[in-house]
């Protein structure tokens, strides 16, 4: 029977062991126990005829992923996992989530980078509509957004490289988050910054949206079309480009990936992700740890963001960086660090599925007695701020450079 949509080949199906290391640390699995939502169960779905005609339903098994790559830091095979999750879903065609109007949010978000920047930037609107469901995950997140102006730079505030003034050496890529949810991280970055090399980041207004979203949602064409925006943005600098977020750091990095039959634009990708720099390890290469103090001798419980967890690269800057913030005391959850359920878009697909996961992750942060969570993703920042804010805890959560501005001793 000839195929029509995605599968796996003979080749593929037989590299998987099955061995079930991926359901033992999947997010998804160990709240459902259901094997169909797990690597293992995934790929050997992928395997088979249903694939070729795929069912709403099995499309839905499919959306069900964190994109967290737990799976993958443990495969003994060493199998592209989200890749291959991503690929299947670029080939599938069913919208994501279960109910309706989420459903059609998610799909249409998902599929417009335009459309995502026009919520983000109209959400303190679409927040009192009465259209939106009084448990959507989004009236959650465009709750937290923060009144007054956002955090990308207007076109009046002309950057270096735009202006024919000398560009700065570090360039910044702000991001959603920074760039219109919340814009105190941008105002943080930039002050440290400031506060360390003397002089102002570049931020090329044509900057846009990292691709990341785009890309999970199996979308290609449009994460390669934003990975192009961004590569020209850039063009005119040679320097560091810093990302606060830590997804956006790890998909800016993955951009070469992209191109796989375009030799000529995964080279000008490689050249630009080689500039890319994650925001903690960042202020550690600027060796500019000794001038911040903690007020108050906080207790800080960081959230370690899958994307650096599992990817691996500059694991370690958000901690070595905290530890060495005077008089914070920094504390671990017993039974170390959980996926806090959020996944890009898949906590409004799956709120139930994601409040879930978040319950076990936030369980552990309540008992450390930790007064503020730190964590350098996006994704992370809000679901904390939601799912502690619905518990009514004290507990505040933060962005790194947020409490490092905090507690930047200009006295040293
Ligand atoms: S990427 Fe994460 S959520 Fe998806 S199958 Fe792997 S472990 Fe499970
Ligand atoms: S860990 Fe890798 S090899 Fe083992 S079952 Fe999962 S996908 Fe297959």
């Amino acid at each position: 029977m000839k195929r029509q949509g995605f599968s796996l080949s003979e080749e593929q199906m037989r590299q998987c062991a099955k061995c079930g290391s991926c359901t033992v640390v999947c997010p998804v699995y160990r709240v459902t126990g259901r094997e169909s939502l797990a690597a293992r169960g995934k790929l050997h779905l992928l395997g088979t005829d249903l694939a070729g005609r795929p069912s709403a339903a099995f499309e839905d098994l499919f959306a069900q992923c964190l994109l967290c790559g737990a799976c993958e830091d443990v495969c003994p095979r060493q199998l592209p996992i989200r890749g291959l999750i991503v690929e299947a879903r670029s080939r599938f065609s069913s919208l994501y989530g279960q109910h309706g109007l989420q459903r059609w949010l998610v799909r249409r978000v998902l599929s417009s980078t335009a459309l995502l920047e026009r919520l983000v930037q109209t959400g303190l609107v679409l927040e009192n509509l009465p259209l939106l469901p009084r448990d959507s995950g989004l009236r959650l997140k465009l709750g937290l957004l923060e009144r007054g102006q956002t955090g990308k730079k207007d076109s009046g505030q002309e950057t270096a490289a735009g202006s024919g003034r000398t560009p700065s050496e570090v360039s910044y890529f702000t991001g959603c988050l920074a760039g219109y949810l919340q814009p105190s991280i941008a105002d943080a970055v930039r002050r440290l910054l400031q506060h360390f090399s003397g002089r102002p980041a570049d931020e090329p207004q044509a900057q846009r949206c990292c691709g990341l979203a785009a890309w999970s949602a199996g979308n290609k064409d449009e994460a390669v079309r934003l990975a192009k925006r961004n590569i020209d943005a850039f063009a005119s600098s040679t320097g560091p480009v810093l990302a606060s977020c830590v997804s956006c750091f790890a998909h800016l990095k993955r951009y070469a990936g992209l191109f796989p039959d375009d030799p000529g634009w995964r080279e000008k990708a490689e050249r630009f992700s080689a500039r890319v720099r994650e925001f903690s390890s960042f202020m550690l290469e600027m060796n500019c740890t000794s001038v911040f103090r903690a007020p108050d001798r906080p207790r800080i419980m960081y959230h370690e963001p899958c994307h650096l967890r599992f990817d691996k690269e500059n694991r370690e800057g958000p901690r070595t960086l905290l530890r060495q913030i005077d008089r914070a005391v920094i504390v671990e959850p017993e039974g170390g660090q959980r996926c806090c359920g959020q996944g890009g878009l898949f906590h409004l697909g799956y709120p139930d599925l994601a409040e879930r996961i978040f319950s076990k992750a936030c369980e552990g942060a309540l008992e450390t007695g930790a007064d503020i969570v730190v964590t350098g993703c996006s994704g992370c920042l809000l679901q904390w701020q939601a799912g502690l804010a619905d518990r009514g805890t004290p507990m505040r959560v933060l962005h790194p450079a947020v409490f490092l501005a905090d507690c930047l001793d200009t006295d040293i």
